[in-house]
């Protein structure tokens, strides 16, 4: 990949890293730090719905930054083929790269490797990836 574009992309995904950092850890009402002592009956199913959502939450920006480590690393290690299609060699358009700096295959194998499962759901899943 050129020089340029690694750049760019390097500058995204250190971007987006230091984002998430920056969040910490997303506590489950933050207006209300005591709201555990004082939780009476009534309270206690909002506050475990609360606490899966910021979970779920956690769970997810966990998993993003673990992609973004992980394209750092491909990036720093090997900067020729960083943006290669794993699975075709192709290089992956920068359009899909800039949206997604840690992609590692390109549309079609994406797609492939999803396989078509249960038929009628997959389009909207296609579509989505198919940037
Ligand atoms: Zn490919």
């Amino acid at each position: 990949m050129e020089d340029d574009d690694l750049k760019i992309l390097r500058e995204r995904l250190q971007a987006r890293r230091a984002e998430l950092m920056a969040q910490g850890d997303i506590g489950v009402d933050p207006n209300r730090p005591s709201a555990v002592e004082h939780a009476d009956e009534d309270e206690q199913p909002l506050n475990e719905m609360n606490q899966v959502i910021a979970s779920k939450r956690n769970r997810m920006r966990v998993e993003e930054l673990r992609k973004i480590e992980a394209a750092l690393e491909r990036m720093a290690a090997d900067p020729e083929e960083f943006g290669l299609c794993l699975d075709c060699d192709e290089p992956i358009p920068l359009r899909r790269l800039e949206l997604m700096p840690w992609a590692t295959l390109c549309v079609p194998c994406q797609s492939k490797r999803s396989g078509p499962r249960r038929d009628g759901r997959r389009r909207h899943l296609r579509d989505f990836d198919d940037f």
